[in-house]
């Protein structure tokens, strides 16, 4: 179920506050080439060498619209469950900078591509949470400065310039660093899953700018039921926030100066700040004063943008099952809101999981198999799922052997251990067998160790007849006479037979 955003109150002097947050995510669109130009858009290439004239804002190079972003934005709105908008129009955004050879960005203002929408986001205890999303509109990339090149010279490297970006722009429906963490981390997941931007955070592909206000409490809820921003704080900016980590960061940091610069009598002011992500501060990077006047128009070289019903409907009817829908699939085989949110959180992970479930492993003890052991393994060693030594068919296997009662839990832990060595890709064949670590249900071997137990400990024998409870003791020590190898069902059955124990309900 969803239920509006929880408040996360910081104590202040003069009481309770609230943070409200809104976020504008630069996500760079996968494509081959350009927003405007044919010119790729590999990363990593030498400086400079994948400019066309119209990236490096030659005089009289007229720009023409690449279909492929056009179609990736279109799927991405689709993704947000937002309006597909038929016809919207390109905007010159001028400004000077030495990376922006063209004196201006081609950008949506007024009227973008896709309008309002909506995103889940998944909070830790499972809860799902709403978070508005305002618009999304297509632009170009600018070139980028290099200042540690040459001693007294700054180089331009236009690969970038012209590259699409998808600017997605949420309402301010955020309310702690967590929830701005999880947003970013679902809106990734989304576009991935999509195929619409590979979510590089690294790369910059992509990045966020955090928009941080203060409310008193109840401020946030009048903003919500009224729809005025005149019970919300003044909001900070703050630019180009590149991992989750951050993001969490930034946004306390944020919110505290905020608190205490009004309770020290001050003002905050509407501005840009850039997250020193060392110090773990926010410091102002420019006032609202010194903001640009962009002096939009519309692109006179640029027609309005006209999408074909037909053509929006073909991209409708090819998007994959995404996140949402493939929780509430896994959900319905048994797992909880959590488990599952983290399964789908990576395309990967639910795929691995899925080639488990086709490999004969069931839902709940393959989703936990995977908690407590294997991805805490592939953590440690710093490895993405399909990068692991251990393939789905393999520890569908252990799990499977588990469940058939032919390994216990423990050795089933060694089994893994061995896997992720020897790679053998089939565990059951390989190692159990290999090893004589096939379980013991052999009841000869069991009823010694029983025996030997029962030997050793004469007082317990006498404490369990008034205690039931203890046989679980007695299950352990003969485990443990057995290094673990016997089948617990069956200890359990011949403990209760020789120590003449009660069947519990
Ligand atoms: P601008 O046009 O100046 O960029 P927008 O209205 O587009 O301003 O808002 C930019 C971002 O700031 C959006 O993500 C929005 O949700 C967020 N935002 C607006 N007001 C607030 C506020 N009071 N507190 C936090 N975020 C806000
Ligand atoms: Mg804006």
């Amino acid at each position: 179920m969803s239920a509006p955003a929880k408040a996360k109150t910081i104590k202040g002097e003069t009481g309770d506050w609230e943070i409200v947050i809104g976020m504008e995510v630069h996500a760079q669109v996968l494509s081959e080439s350009k927003l405007f130009s044919g010119a790729s858009t590999r990363f990593g290439a030498d400086p400079n060498s994948q400019v066309s004239f119209v990236d490096a804002g030659f005089p009289g190079m007229l720009p023409v619209i690449n279909e492929k972003c056009v179609e990736q934005a279109v799927r991405t709105g689709l993704g947000l469950k937002a309006q597909i908008n038929m016809s919207s129009i390109f905007d010159r955004k001028n400004y000077f900078y030495p990376d922006l050879p063209q004196g201006y960005q081609i950008s949506q203002y007024k009227n973008p591509i896709v309008g309002e929408g909506e995103v889940l986001i998944d909070l830790k205890d499972g809860e799902t949470i709403p978070v508005g999303i305002e618009r999304l509109h297509l632009e170009q990339d600018a070139g980028k400065s290099l200042h540690d090149q040459h001693p007294d010279s700054s180089y331009v490297d236009l690969n970038r310039s012209g590259i699409a970006l998808m600017e997605i722009v949420t309402k301010p429906h955020m309310r702690s660093s967590e929830e701005a963490a999880a947003f970013l981390k679902k809106l990734r997941a989304i576009v991935r899953y999509l195929g619409t931007c590979d979510g590089n955070m690294d790369e910059g592909s992509m990045r966020a700018d955090v928009n941080v206000s203060v409310c008193k409490i109840g401020g946030y809820e009048e903003f919500r039921r009224t729809g005025s921003f005149k019970t919300l704080g003044t909001r900070c900016e703050i630019k180009n926030v590149n991992s989750m980590r951050f993001i969490a960061q930034a946004v306390e940091y944020e919110a505290r100066r905020q608190v205490d610069l009004i309770e020290g009598g001050g003002t905050v002011v509407q501005e840009t700040r850039l997250f020193d992500s060392r110090a773990g501060e926010t410091r102002s990077m420019r006032s609202k004063e010194e903001a640009h006047d962009y002096r939009y128009f519309p692109d006179p070289d640029l027609l309005p943008l006209e999408l074909d019903p037909a053509w929006v409907e073909a991209i409708r009817a090819s998007l994959p099952e995404l996140p949402d829908e493939k929780k509430a699939r896994f959900m319905a085989l048994g797992l909880s809101a959590y488990d599952a949110a983290v399964l789908v959180s990576e395309r990967e992970t639910a795929d691995y999981f899925e080639a488990m479930l086709a490999a004969g492993a069931e839902a709940k003890a393959a989703v936990n198999w995977l908690n407590n052991e294997y991805f805490g393994r592939l953590n440690k060693a710093g490895l993405a799922i399909n990068d692991g030594p251990v393939s789905a068919k393999a520890n569908a296997d252990i799990v499977a052997m588990v469940a058939e009662g032919l390994i216990s839990g423990k050795i089933a832990k060694d089994v893994l251990d061995i896997e992720w060595e020897t790679r053998t890709g089939d565990p059951r064949a390989a190692i159990v067998e290999a090893r004589g670590m096939k379980q013991v249900t052999d009841t000869g071997a069991i009823d010694a160790a029983i025996e030997a137990v029962i030997a050793a400990n004469p007082d317990k024998v006498e404490e369990v007849k008034a205690k039931p409870k203890l046989a679980g003791w007695f299950v352990g020590q003969v485990m443990k006479q057995t290094g673990g190898k016997a089948n617990p069902a069956a200890v359990n059955a011949a403990l209760k037979v020789r120590l003449n124990l009660p069947d519990e309900g």
